[in-house]
C-alpha cells in the first residue's frame, strides 16, 4: 500500500518546481520531506548580509512562474525567498508538505519496487518514486585548523548568520573570499571596529551593475508578457555565450583577464593590495564573482586583508602561519559547502542493500545527473555534473522535470512497476563527460568546490545548456 506514488524530499527551488509541474500534469499523489519549517532551501538558509544572486531575476525564476515583480537586476535572497513562498502557496503545494520532516534513511524493496523511506522522527511513508531535491550547497564548510573550537567569543557560517551579533566596534575576523564573503564583506566591514579578511585564493571579480528596475519596466514586465519573453531570451543567450571560453576554448579567457586586471588596477590604488587580490589561475577556473562594493570594501582604513594562511584558532584571537595573532571577538566562516557530500546527506540503500554514498565513495556518477544504475525509482535534481559556471540553475532543472515527468509516463504507459538505467549507458555517459571536463577551463589547474577528494570535478556540467536540454529530451 502506498503513502504516496512519489516522495520528494527537499522544498527547496529545485523540490517546489518540481511539485508544481506534477500538479501540471494531473498528479496529485505526492509528498514533499522538508527538514526545515519553511520552504526556501538555499535562500532561506542564507540570510546572511548583501546575500543575492548573480543570475538576473528575468532568469533566475521558474519559466511557468517569471514573476514580474522583480525590484532589481539581480535578485537579493528576501526577494528570493519571498517569490518562493508565494510561490508554494499560490500553487497549492503548501497541503502537499510535511515540514520539520527531515529524511534519515531511504531504501527500495525489490519485490514490491517501491521506496521505503524514513523520516527522522521515525515515521515510515512508502512510495513508489523518489526524487531527492537536496541542494548541493546545503552542508556548511568550516576550516580544518587547530583550536576551532577552542574560540570563545561568537563564530557562525555565513550560511547560518547569527543576526543577534552585534558587530559595531568588534574585532571581526571572516575567513574566506568566495562568492558568500564577497557580498557579506561590503556589508559589516563599516560596523566592524577592526575587520579581518583572511584570503587563501583571490576570486577575479568583475563588475556587478545591479539595478532597481523602474514601476514602468515592472508594468511591461506584468502586462506585455512578449517583452517579458524577449528579455528572459535575451539574458539566457548573453550568459549562454560566455561557456564558450569555459568548455570549448578556454584559451579565450586570457582575453577577458587582461579586461579584468585593467578594472583591478582602476579600482584597486595601493600596488601590494593589488598584487594580493590579482588571480594566478585561469579565469572561470573557479566561480567568477560580481561585485562593485568588496573592492572599495577592503581599501577602507579599518580593514585588512590577509595573504599568510590560517595556523590556528586560540579563545581569542586568529594566528597565521607566520605566527602573527589577531585579535577576534566574533570569526564569521565563508568556507563554503561540501558539495560533494550535500546530494546525499541520509542513508540510500537500492538493489542488493548497497548503500549510495558507499558506492560513490570514489566520485559521485550519475547518468544524465539525474539517475543512478542500481537505485530504480530514485531521480536527483540538481545530481552530479548538473551545476554551472555560467547560467541559470533553473534552466538545467527544468530540464530534469520534463526528464523525470516523460520517465514517469513511460512507466505508466508500459504498464511497469520501475524505470532504471542501465549500468553500461551510465559508465559510457560518464567517461564521455570526464573526458569532456578535460578540455574545459575548471581542468586547467586551480582547485574548488566542484572537485571531489579525488580531484575529479563531479558538479559541473561541461558543455552547454541546451546541450543538456537536448539529451533529457526524451
Ligand atoms: P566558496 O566559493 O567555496 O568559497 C569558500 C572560500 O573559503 C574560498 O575563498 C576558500 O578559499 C576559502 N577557504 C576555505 N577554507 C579555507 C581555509 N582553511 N583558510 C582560508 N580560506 C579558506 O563558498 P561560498 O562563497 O559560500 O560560495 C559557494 C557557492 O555558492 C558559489 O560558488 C556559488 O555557486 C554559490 N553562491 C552564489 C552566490 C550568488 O549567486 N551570488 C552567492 C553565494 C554563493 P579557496 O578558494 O582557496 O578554496
Amino acid at each position: 500500500m502506498l503513502d504516496a506514488e512519489i516522495v520528494i524530499v527537499g522544498a527547496g527551488f529545485s523540490g517546489l518546481g518540481m511539485a508544481i509541474q506534477l500538479k501540471q500534469h494531473g498528479n496529485e499523489s505526492f509528498v514533499v520531506l522538508e527538514q526545515a519549517a519553511e520552504v526556501g532551501g538555499t535562500w532561506r538558509d542564507n540570510a546572511y548580509p548583501g546575500c543575492a544572486c548573480d543570475i538576473p531575476s528575468m532568469l533566475y525564476s521558474f519559466s511557468f512562474e517569471r514573476g514580474s515583480g522583480w525590484t532589481r537586476t539581480y535578485p537579493r535572497q528576501p526577494e528570493l525567498l519571498e517569490y518562493l513562498k508565494t510561490v508554494a502557496e499560490k500553487r497549492g503545494l503548501l497541503s502537499h508538505i510535511r515540514f520539520n520532516a527531515r529524511l534519515d534513511e531511504a531504501r527500495f524493496d525489490e519485490e514490491t519496487s517501491t521506496w521505503r523511506v524514513r523520516i527522522a522522527d521515525g515515521a515510515m511513508l512508502t512510495c513508489r518514486f523518489l526524487i531527492s531535491a537536496m541542494g548541493p550547497l546545503s552542508k556548511p564548510k568550516f576550516p580544518d585548523v587547530p583550536g576551532i573550537d577552542r574560540f570563545a567569543g561568537e563564530s557562525f557560517h555565513s550560511a547560518r548568520w547569527r543576526h543577534h551579533v552585534d558587530l559595531r566596534g568588534k574585532n571581526v575576523v571572516v575567513i574566506g573570499t568566495g562568492a558568500s564573503a564577497i557580498q557579506f564583506v561590503p556589508q559589516i566591514a563599516p560596523q566592524a571596529g577592526k575587520l579581518t579578511i583572511l584570503q587563501r585564493t583571490p576570486p577575479w571579480i568583475i563588475p556587478r551593475g545591479d539595478a532597481e528596475v523602474g514601476p514602468l519596466r515592472r508594468a511591461l514586465r506584468r502586462w506585455a508578457p512578449g517583452y517579458a519573453w524577449l528579455v528572459r531570451k535575451l539574458v539566457y543567450w548573453s550568459q549562454e555565450v560566455r561557456a564558450i571560453g569555459f568548455v570549448v576554448n578556454p584559451k579565450l579567457l586570457e582575453a577577458r583577464e587582461k579586461l579584468i586586471r585593467r578594472y583591478i588596477e582602476r579600482s584597486v590604488t595601493d600596488p601590494d593590495l593589488r598584487r594580493k587580490v590579482t588571480p594566478e589561475y585561469r579565469a572561470g577556473c573557479k566561480r567568477i564573482l560580481i561585485s562593485d562594493d568588496y573592492y572599495p570594501a577592503i581599501q577602507r582604513e579599518n580593514v585588512e586583508l590577509v595573504t599568510t594562511p590560517l595556523a590556528e584558532i586560540r579563545e581569542h584571537s586568529v594566528v597565521d602561519a607566520n605566527g602573527r595573532e589577531y585579535p577576534a571577538d566574533v570569526v564569521i566562516y565563508g568556507t563554503g559547502f561540501k558539495a560533494t557530500e550535500g546530494i546525499v546527506p541520509a542513508r540510500v540503500y537500492g538493489r542488493g542493500g548497497a548503500e549510495l554514498s558507499e558506492k560513490w565513495r570514489d566520485g559521485m556518477s550519475a547518468y544524465l545527473g539525474t539517475t543512478v544504475a542500481g537505485y530504480p525509482n530514485l531521480f536527483f535534481l540538481i545530481g552530479p555534473n548538473t551545476g554551472l559556471g555560467h547560467n541559470s540553475m533553473i534552466f538545467m532543472m527544468e530540464a530534469q522535470y520534463r526528464y523525470i515527468l516523460s520517465a514517469l509516463d513511460e512507466v505508466k504507459r508500459r504498464g511497469a512497476t520501475s524505470v532504471e538505467v542501465k549500468p553500461e549507458v551510465q559508465a559510457h555517459f560518464n567517461e564521455r563527460l570526464q573526458a569532456k571536463m578535460k578540455g574545459t577551463v575548471w581542468a586547467t589547474g586551480c582547485s574548488s568546490w566542484y572537485q571531489d577528494a579525488n580531484g575529479k570535478n563531479v558538479s559541473l556540467w561541461p558543455g552547454f545548456t541546451f546541450a543538456y536540454r537536448r539529451l533529457t529530451a526524451r
